[in-house]
């Protein structure tokens, strides 16, 4: 057993740290107030062959392994989630369904924008009335003279609406009990996008609510053998959630240091708070609980990148990672005292950002449930 990071997995980290802390740092909190796109990041980060990792090179991509893309989001995560969450939507949500069950077709077709970051893809599987019961999709489409005539709506969704997003791929019911996914081109007719929708968190990443009107896409859209959407939507969440749960351990990472060097700096009674036992004891668990976060999306990673099942152990990173995450991110602005709550401290944001981390790619609960049915439950 081996638990060294390779050479290229350090340089991964050092890049990526690199770009956060002199690119994305001195602009994260502008980005958030404004609740604007970092379309300039989204450049430099396409630049840095960062927008579409896993991918193999052949179609654009940077033919990394996962833990190298996992590294990427941690680090970008400890900065800012915005931007950490656009790189990782549009690579696990939106870019993968095209590259595992896309034909060499529609690979050829999209893959190469996509993976190079010059447009953006999203992937629509959330409804009003389906979340959690994502299969209870009501979005229909039916084949008429050769397209998928689409009617539905989608919620929450990620990447879809900016002006360099190119497609989304959707899940819609193609007969009675059958899902099937379709890539929708963002120009499809009958294709409408909302407006941004405003959140507690992630304010610079695009979300937005998706509705198809007799929306007419072409035939050659269907994503992999008809029917076999709820099949392939379960396996982009598997995936998709290492990508999370290393944001949970970036973004605990991120709350820790910042209380690690107010506790340094704060005085109170004469000495800097860091001096008192009660805030060692809660950096000490901090550091502890990170750790073993981490370890849990390293291992996800791993398995993935070994080819053996993962789908228990990423769910089990992305419910610990979340969990973690919010207990840090809480007691890092516990550490902070009224200065954490100003919106002018970086904890703040941080804080507010955490509570999607236990919502996005299925909720805690639903983590609880994927785990206990591994476990034979
Ligand atoms: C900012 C943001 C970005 C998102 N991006 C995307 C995206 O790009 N693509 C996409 O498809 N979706 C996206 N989502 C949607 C997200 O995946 C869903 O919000 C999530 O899956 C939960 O669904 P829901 O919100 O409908 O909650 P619900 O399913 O209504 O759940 C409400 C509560 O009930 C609990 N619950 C539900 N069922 C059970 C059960 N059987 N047992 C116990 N508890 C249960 C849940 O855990 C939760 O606490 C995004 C959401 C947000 C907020």
């Amino acid at each position: 057993m081996n638990l060294d990071l390779t050479e290229e997995h350090e340089l991964v980290r050092r890049t990526v740290r690199e770009f956060a802390t002199e690119r994305v740092a001195p602009v994260a909190a502008e980005l958030d107030r404004d609740g604007r796109f970092p379309y300039e990041l989204v450049a430099e980060l396409a630049d840095l062959g960062l927008m579409g990792m896993p991918i193999p090179e052949e179609y654009g991509g940077g033919g990394t392994d996962t833990l190298a893309y996992a590294i990427a989001i941690e680090e970008l995560t400890r900065v800012d989630s915005s931007v950490a969450i656009t790189v990782a939507a549009h690579t696990s949500l939106g870019t993968m369904p095209i590259f595992l069950f896309g034909s060499e077709e529609q690979k050829r077709e999209w893959l190469p924008s996509l993976a190079s970051g010059e447009r953006l893809a999203a992937f629509g599987l959330t409804e009003p009335g389906a979340g959690s019961d994502a299969g209870a999709t009501r979005t229909r489409a039916e084949l008429r003279d050769g397209s998928w005539i689409v009617n539905g709506a989608k919620i929450f969704i990620t990447n879809a609406g900016t002006d360099i997003s190119a497609c989304v791929t959707i899940t819609a019911l193609t007969g009675d009990g059958e899902i099937s996914n379709l890539i929708v081109p963002n120009d499809a007719p009958g294709y409408e996008i909302s407006a941004p929708m405003h959140k507690l968190g992630w304010r610079a990443s695009d979300t937005r609510e998706l509705s198809f009107r007799d929306c007419a896409v072409p035939e050659g859209n269907l994503l992999g053998p008809r029917g076999e959407g709820f099949k392939q939507f379960l396996e982009i969440l598997d995936g998709g959630r290492i990508s999370v749960a290393a944001m949970g351990v970036g973004l605990a990472q991120g709350a820790y240091d910042l209380a690690f060097a107010y506790a340094k700096e704060r005085e109170q009674f004469g000495r800097p708070i860091a001096s008192f036992q009660a805030i060692q004891f809660r950096l000490a668990d901090m550091a502890t609980e990170i750790e073993a976060g981490r370890a849990l999306v390293y291992k996800a990673a791993w398995l993935k990148d070994q080819g053996r099942p993962f789908a228990k152990e990423a769910a089990m990173a992305k419910l610990y990672t979340g969990e973690l995450s919010h207990r840090v991110a809480n007691w890092a602005l516990q550490i902070h005292g009224g200065y954490g709550y100003m919106d002018e401290s970086a904890i703040s944001r941080l804080y507010r950002d955490q509570k999607i981390l236990e919502i996005g790619e299925g909720t805690n609960e639903v983590q609880r449930m994927v785990i206990a049915k591994h476990l034979g439950l």
